[in-house]
């Protein structure tokens, strides 16, 4: 094959996995790794985490500021986001202004620890324009007889939580 082509296969293949404005991983990429790094984990039955992150009164600010802000604002997030992970770990964008992290070998003690960094880094981080934003996360810890689903959807109570319980915080699914 050509340099050239090889080159522009790269980057076929790089626009294919990740999501244009983050530079996270998109949603199909995240799903597609996610079942099979959870074949491994039913296996072995691994400590993993999960973590969905889901930015507070996004729609307020987008009103307040224009969306051209918002979007400026979830690229910086998805910096801060990678910089509070683990090489090892898979980032994604979820969806229009939630993320998802599958955390492989990983302890709740960890995950708290990650959670907990990533939520004051974003609460004292100057965005551009908007200046301010929060996040709420839910995590939660691979079990044995979970599936795919089952993880998420208690991942998803996790963070419907916190969004209820007042935002800009962490819960934990038991
Ligand atoms: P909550 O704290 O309950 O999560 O409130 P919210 O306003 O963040 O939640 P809601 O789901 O009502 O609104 C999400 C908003 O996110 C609506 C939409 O305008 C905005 N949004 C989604 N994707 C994008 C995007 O790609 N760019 C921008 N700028 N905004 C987006
Ligand atoms: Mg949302
Ligand atoms: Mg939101």
């Amino acid at each position: 094959m050509s340099a050239k082509l090889e080159e522009s296969n790269r980057q076929l293949e790089y626009i294919s996995y990740h999501d244009n404005l983050t530079g996270l991983y998109n949603r199909h990429y995240f799903l597609t790794t996610f079942n099979h790094l959870f074949n491994d984990m039913q296996r072995q039955s691994h400590d993993a985490s999960l973590m969905l992150i889901d930015i507070d009164f996004f729609k307020q600010i987008n009103d307040k500021y224009g969306h051209n802000a918002g979007d400026e604002a979830l690229t910086h997030l998805g910096k801060l986001l990678k910089k509070a992970i683990r090489s090892g770990d898979v980032p994604a964008r979820w969806g229009g202004e939630e993320f998802v992290v599958l955390m492989p070998s990983t302890t709740e003690n960890d995950v708290k620890q990650v959670a907990e960094r990533l939520i004051q880094n974003i609460e004292s981080y100057q965005f551009p324009i908007i200046a301010k934003l929060t996040v709420s996360i839910g995590v939660s810890q691979f079990r044995a007889d979970d599936t795919i689903k089952t993880w998420l959807e208690r991942t998803d109570k996790a963070l419907y939580q916190a969004k209820e319980q007042g935002r800009n915080r962490i819960r934990y699914s038991a």
